[in-house]
């Protein structure tokens, strides 16, 4: 992409509502612009980064054998009163009456639409495990919408949902968005942690909130540091038999302030406690005949009987992580992408544009790194003003090609995380660069 054909809207004064960085940068980046409290308009820079996540959180919700699905985001208000949510949902439900006088709203969460799915066609145990997914915008009326994107009005969720014969059964599936998510928000470059959530009314213990640690966190959250320090499974799992690696997790003390037991946390060595605000980004829940009994979602068993299936519900705020990224990985001049969501790979500046040998050097380089994505900055701006958009915008390389450093043979190139710049000649610095990808 050439900088002079595109559209990045970067902003030196910001209002003064923004109050935490993520905000602030993704304000100044260009990347999102509030059309309304808590709704906001995508920008090309953003819009790449979120598309990049909800590619990951796509991949690995295939990889765990969920199936993609696409609902509306407008819902019949029938499908609430038959599971008795409608009135129980309250203000935060967007309520809608159509041309014909009938009660409609924008979905919140998709239960029952996808329970109404699923009695439709599935008849049989036979049929089950299954798990439906969709990445759809979702509003809630929030009664603060705030930070930009962490808490919006209408917001990206990718929501899961799982039907199986029995609880045994049910608790597979959990174990599999459990370990789905661990993979990722590490791939997204996170360092998540599965914490004990609230379950309600239903009880039991398959409820958790997958948190990212931030000093900005809207929640308050206690855990076990050696789960700090735990990686990710990984795809090369057995995905019939997760047990071990969900126990040896949730072995370990975690739990948001709901949920939060003193004693238990007090227990621990001092020096094992954290106690720290966090963001959560992800929340996985079964609920066994919740929605299946109202709705009359049953399947015939391995004896002949029908029974109501046992479900669960899998949420993960893709468009909330956008903001959680950046509040895990920026510094003082900005963004610094993780580069599996990087919006370009690699950011070229052409520090003299209309320089023939510079103009030269660097298109050949825009050319010969198409694979990375470039984003070459062929405008006329100063170099200062150049490197500050490039810094700000956090694209993890930078080759930066000027007249003097071609007359000495040299490019630079430059690391966005540590900042560590290197002197090479065009084509080791193309080499270098083509290595990443
Ligand atoms: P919260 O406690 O933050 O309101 P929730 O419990 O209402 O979250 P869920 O219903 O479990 O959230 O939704 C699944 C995921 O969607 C959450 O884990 C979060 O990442 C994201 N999410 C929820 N509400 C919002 C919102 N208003 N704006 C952006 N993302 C949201
Ligand atoms: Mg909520």
């Amino acid at each position: 992409m050439r900088l002079s054909r595109y559209f990045l809207p970067v902003m030196k004064d910001i209002p003064a509502e923004a109050q935490i960085v993520s905000h602030r940068l993704m304000l100044r980046a260009g990347m999102i612009r509030q059309v309304a409290a808590g709704i906001y308009s995508w920008l090309p820079l953003g819009l790449r980064v979120l598309k990049k996540i909800e590619q990951i959180v796509r991949e690995e919700q295939n990889r765990s054998g969920a199936i993609e699905i696409l609902m509306p985001t407008m819902q019949p208000a029938e499908l609430w009163k038959e599971s008795k949510r409608y009135e129980a949902y309250g203000a935060e439900m967007l309520r809608i009456v159509d041309r014909h006088e009938r009660d409609m709203l924008f979905g919140p969460t998709a239960e029952e639409v996808v329970t109404d799915i699923f009695r439709a066609y599935v008849k049989s145990y036979r049929d089950l495990p299954l798990n439906l997914y969709n990445i759809q915008w979702k509003f809630r009326d929030e009664t603060r919408p705030r930070f930009g994107v962490m808490r919006g009005r209408e917001f990206l969720m990718k929501d899961a949902y799982s039907f199986d014969v029995d609880e045994p059964a049910a608790r597979k599936a959990y174990n599999r968005m459990f370990v789905a998510y661990l993979n990722t928000f590490a791939r997204l470059g996170l360092k998540s942690i599965p914490m004990r959530a609230d379950t309600g009314p239903i009880g039991g213990d398959l409820s958790h909130e997958f948190i990212v640690l931030a000093e900005t966190g809207e929640s308050q959250v206690y855990c076990d540091r050696a789960l700090l320090d735990m990686g990710a499974p990984g795809p090369d799992v057995d995905w019939d038999d997760l047990q071990a690696i969900v126990d040896e997790r949730t072995a370990l003390y975690a739990a948001t302030d709901e949920m939060h037991d003193a004693a238990a946390f007090e227990a621990l060595k001092e020096d094992q406690r954290v106690s720290a605000r966090g963001i959560e980004v992800g929340h996985i829940f079964y609920f066994g005949e919740k929605y299946s009994k109202p709705m009359n979602a049953v399947v015939a068993g391995p004896d002949g009987q029908s029974r109501p299936i046992h479900g669960g519900s899998y949420g993960i705020g893709v468009s909330r992580l956008a903001g959680a990224i950046i509040e895990a990985s920026h510094d003082d001049a900005g963004i610094v992408w993780p580069e599996p969501v990087a919006p370009f790979g690699v950011a070229i500046v052409n520090l003299k544009a209309g320089d023939s040998a510079t103009d030269a050097a660097a298109e050949k380089a825009y050319a010969a790194l198409g694979a990375l994505d470039p984003l070459y900055d062929d405008t006329d701006a100063r170099p200062g003003a150049k490197f500050s958009t490039m810094d700000l915008i956090g694209v993890p390389w930078q080759l930066i090609v000027g007249p003097k450093g071609l007359e000495k043979g040299v490019v630079e190139v430059k690391e966005r995380r540590t900042g560590a710049k290197e002197e090479l000649s065009l084509d080791a610095a193309i080499k270098k660069l083509s290595a990443k990808k």
